[in-house]
């Protein structure tokens, strides 16, 4: 399934483009533009998140064939400076047709919606878009309990953007624990059973379901565990609230995601 537009010729208005490049990308969003175009917002494997300009395309049929999640590989002429890529051409290269699944598709717009909001430097995005598309090929293969997969992917995330969150290490002690009990509200330093005892303001700290320390505990081997683990609203409240104070220690702000709201309502 290839789309071509005229572009060869209705590109002779447009000064500021400059050679054709191609490149793979996921389509994360379409926004419509004057009477018969788009706007793409595509996470680039090589260039990273780039807004581009399908003039005309709503009038034609090549036009369905545009779908968030999907994956496409894309010939597109770049502007000169910063702006807005013109469409050329595009393939599909992978669906991700998961429709019928809401908290899945949810959970895969999660992470669209991590991306435009983190800073990602040209030299890893390539390696943000493998991780980016394993999450959502695994999303495919495991759609159940797909908020467990989140927290795995999120973890993924702050490793790679160097504040890799460590779940069983005490924060106080520094010693891996089997059993964290609680974790220091605000900067989501995570507390043993013993140091708690002996903690000058306990109520700095807000214990943890049981459900919610198990799942921190498994969350590194998670794929094993899919099936048997069942979060409550309560722990699910819990470990966004967690992360996104270990997210906020680190980048003084909080991390907000309205997708992440919504998947959060199919666990209540
Ligand atoms: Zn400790």
């Amino acid at each position: 399934m290839c789309a071509t537009y005229g572009f060869k010729n209705s590109k002779k208005g447009i000064k500021s483009v400059k050679g054709k490049i191609k490149d793979q990308g996921v389509l994360f969003k379409t926004t419509q533009f004057r009477e018969s175009s788009l706007i793409l917002r595509v996470f680039l494997k090589y260039r990273g998140l780039v807004s581009i300009l399908a003039k005309g395309i709503r009038k034609k049929p090549e036009n369905n064939l545009l779908n968030s999640l999907y994956t496409y590989d894309f010939t597109l002429y770049e502007p000169q400076e910063s702006g807005l890529y013109l469409l050329s051409e595009f393939t599909l290269l992978k669906e991700f047709n998961l429709f019928d699944n809401i908290p899945a598709w949810t959970a895969a717009e999660c992470a669209a919606e991590l991306y435009t909001q983190i800073i990602i430097s040209s030299e890893e995005n390539p390696a943000y878009y493998d991780v980016l598309q394993s999450y959502m090929d695994y999303l495919k293969i495991r759609s159940d309990n797909s908020i467990l997969l989140w927290w795995r992917f999120l973890l993924r995330i702050f490793r790679m953007l160097g504040i890799a969150f460590p779940l069983d290490l005490c924060a106080v002690c520094n010693k891996k624990k089997l059993q964290i009990v609680a974790w220091e509200k605000d900067t989501g330093r995570l507390i043993c059973a013993e140091c708690l005892k002996e903690a000058n303001y306990p109520e700095y700290y807000e214990l943890l379901t049981s459900s919610a320390a198990q799942i921190l505990h498994l969350l590194p081997v998670i794929g094993d565990y899919l099936d048997k683990l069942h979060p409550d609203s309560q722990t699910v409240e819990q470990l966004n609230h967690l992360f996104s104070d270990h997210y906020q220690n680190h980048f003084r702000k909080p991390l907000k995601l309205h997708s992440l709201e919504v998947l959060s309502q199919f666990f209540q």
